[in-house]
């Protein structure tokens, strides 16, 4: 809905009318035309009418200002409503509108873009390590064993390696952020000693200082541009790697008073939060839905979530832009105010929550998965998990021969969606509990975290359309976070 409102001396005159673009069919202009919204007949196995009205019309409250902007978002609920409704065949669909998620393509999918790819991916030849870790990372949550990369893995990434530290997108490149993140958690996901030995920790920390800025922040390469990416990836890697937190002198932050890599990080953070609530790549931008978890990610690391995030950040103004990413009828996540429902927000914008959850219960001593309230004793959400489950399962799955997930129906499948869209996945259907908080903000990596199914309310899928967990801070496994965690522990130095 994009009702806006208007000052009433100003504007006496607020007229929301229904509108009938050009574009719609004769089919569409039927269900456009009815005053109140109303429940569609999807075919289900057992007959019955299916999808709540709210997925089966356009919004009933609507602004008559036609512009761009709203006819892109006509476009997109004309292309969206036909999955949601049935009227595409997307093959079986469960009493609830809801077809199967397809493992067995997407997972041949996944394999095949880890081998050799077609000519015009050249251009995406930097982007390698990202490749490894959205397939991986993919795999894992479908229930797949990505051991058998390791070796490939190791060989591939080993040359990526700079002597001056961290990893670029291929031999001879130079080391970026984005890449050297992607490629820890892509080793950290096929796991083993051999694979976390690849990391030449004493380089890596000595090039993360190099990166961290006066002003509290990081650069994403030395010499490029500081944004809020680079403060969450800087604290994934330090943080799973065990470096050491202090800064040699040579760090261009010291001249500024700088002490430890995480100095001023919050404080950096804070200032990235915008006027409308949500974070942007850095003050003054605009805010977008992956700059929010890479902040709540980031403050998730340098201390326990329910003490950092409300530390740092307008807790309530920031649920209230989280809040407005979420459309009807389509019922996924948009990353921007007036920009269109993608995916990958599913992730970007639905990740937020088991974080955000967090701060505001803080730490539930005593927590464990076999005493987890279940069913209407859970806790609410803040987002509708069934509406976010319902465009993924109907407008994100490639359901012909090729497979993946996507953006939306009209946009291909990639490895970067079909990562992201299952994350999101996963997020909807557990539930994630801080059971137990570090002491204090310097003990990294031991806030304990349990994830059980979210059980509340009617599930509309199957339950063998469950997908894996994946860690709500450092989004691979849990187990693989752990493994990493224990490999170096046992190395406080070099
Ligand atoms: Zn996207």
């Amino acid at each position: 809905m994009r009702a806006r409102a208007r000052h009433k001396h100003s504007h006496p005159r607020v007229v929301f009318q229904r509108r009938t673009p050009r574009t719609l069919t004769a089919n569409k202009m039927a269900a456009a035309a009815v005053d109140e919204p109303r429940a569609h007949p999807a075919m289900s196995s057992s007959g019955q009418s299916s999808v709540p009205s709210l997925h089966a019309s356009r919004p009933p409250i609507r602004d008559n200002l036609e512009t761009e902007t709203s006819s892109l978002q006509d476009e997109t609920v004309d292309e969206c409503l036909p999955f949601l409704l049935g009227e595409e065949d997307l093959g079986w669909r469960n009493d609830h509108g809801i077809p199967h998620l397809d493992r067995g393509r997407h997972i041949k999918f996944l394999h095949k873009q880890l081998g050799q790819l077609p000519g015009p991916f050249k251009a995406a030849d930097s982007s390698r390590p990202w490749i490894f870790y959205w397939c991986l990372h993919a795999l894992t949550l479908l229930g797949e064993d990505v051991a058998s990369y390791r070796q490939r893995l190791i060989e591939t990434v080993r040359p990526m390696q700079n002597l001056t530290g961290g990893f670029g997108g291929g031999f001879g490149q130079t080391s970026h952020l984005a890449t050297t993140y992607a490629t820890v958690l892509a080793l950290a996901l096929v796991g083993g000693d051999a694979a976390y030995e690849v990391v030449d920790r004493r380089s890596m920390w000595r090039w993360l200082s190099s990166l961290k800025q006066p002003d509290g922040g990081f650069q994403m390469c030395v010499g490029g541009e500081e944004d809020v990416r680079g403060a969450y990836c800087a604290a994934v890697t330090i943080s799973l790697l065990n470096l050491p937190l202090d800064l040699p002198s040579d760090s261009p932050a010291c001249a500024a008073g700088h002490t430890g890599l995480f100095s001023g990080l919050g404080e950096w953070i804070r200032r990235s939060q915008t006027y409308e609530g949500g974070v942007s790549a850095k003050s003054g931008f605009e805010a977008h839905g992956a700059y929010a978890f890479c902040a709540l990610g980031c403050l998730s690391i340098i201390d326990s979530p329910h003490r950092s995030i409300p530390g740092y950040l307008d807790l309530q103004r920031l649920i209230s832009w989280l809040s407005s990413r979420q459309y009807c009828p389509e019922g996924g996540f948009s990353g921007r105010t007036n920009k269109l429902v993608d995916g990958c927000y599913s992730h970007w914008v639905g990740g937020c929550w088991p974080l955000i959850e967090a701060s505001l219960s803080g730490p539930q001593e005593g927590f464990a998965a076999d005493s987890a309230a279940v069913g209407e004793a859970e806790p609410e959400s803040l987002f509708s998990r069934a509406a976010l489950i319902r465009y993924i399962m109907c407008c994100c799955q490639d359901l012909s021969k090729r497979g993946g997930l996507r953006d939306k129906p009209s946009k291909y499948s990639d490895a970067y969606h079909t990562c992201y869209v299952l994350a999101g996945l996963s997020s909807a259907q557990h539930k994630w509990t801080l059971a137990s908080a570090r002491p204090e903000a310097q003990v990294l990596g031991t806030d304990q975290w349990v994830a059980t199914p979210y059980m509340r309310g009617e599930q509309i899928f199957d339950e063998s359309d469950r997908v894996c967990t994946t860690h709500p801070v450092y989004v691979i496994p849990q187990h693989k976070v752990e493994s990493i965690l224990d490999y170096f522990a046992s190395k406080a130095g070099f």
